[in-house]
C-alpha cells in the first residue's frame, strides 16, 4: 500500500532498524520506545486491522507470535517476561493501520493497561 509506512519499511523506502526478517513477516524496533525492548513485528502483506483478519491469516498470525517468542529469548527478556500486544482501531490506540504485534519488555509493566 503506497501509503503506508510500514509498507514503505517492507520495501525499504524507509529505514528501521531491523531485528528478523524472512518471507512472511518483518521485526523492527519501535521508534519511539517504551521499554528497553520494544520490537514490532508485522506481516509482509497489508493487513489494515485485526477486523480485517481472514481464515487465510492463521497460520500468519500464528507465526508472528512464535517470532515474538523467539525474539523475546534473543533479547534474554524470556525469563522475567514479557508482554505482547495488538491494538485495534482508535479507543485501542492504533495509529498505524498495517497490523503489527508489540513486543515490549526490559521492565515491569502494570495491568491492566491504561
Ligand atoms: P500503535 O499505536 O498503532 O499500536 O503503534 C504504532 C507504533 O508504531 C508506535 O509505537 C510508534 O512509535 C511506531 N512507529 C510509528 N511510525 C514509525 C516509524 O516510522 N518507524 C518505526 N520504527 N516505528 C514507528
Ligand atoms: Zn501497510
Amino acid at each position: 500500500m503506497d501509503d503506508c509506512i510500514f509498507c514503505k519499511i517492507i520495501n525499504k523506502k524507509i529505514s528501521a532498524e531491523i531485528e528478523y526478517e524472512n518471507d512472511r513477516l518483518i521485526a523492527f524496533k519501535d521508534i519511539n520506545a517504551q521499554a528497553p525492548v520494544h520490537i514490532l513485528i508485522i506481516p509482509k502483506i497489508h493487513i489494515s486491522t485485526l477486523n480485517d483478519l481472514l481464515p487465510e491469516h492463521t497460520n500468519l498470525m500464528g507465526e508472528l507470535i512464535q517470532v515474538s517468542k523467539d525474539i523475546a529469548k534473543l533479547k534474554g527478556i524470556e525469563k522475567n517476561g514479557f508482554r505482547i500486544g495488538f491494538n485495534c482501531n482508535s479507543d485501542a490506540g492504533q495509529t498505524v493501520y498495517h497490523i503489527h504485534l508489540h513486543l515490549l519488555g526490559g521492565r515491569v509493566f502494570s495491568w491492566p493497561p491504561g
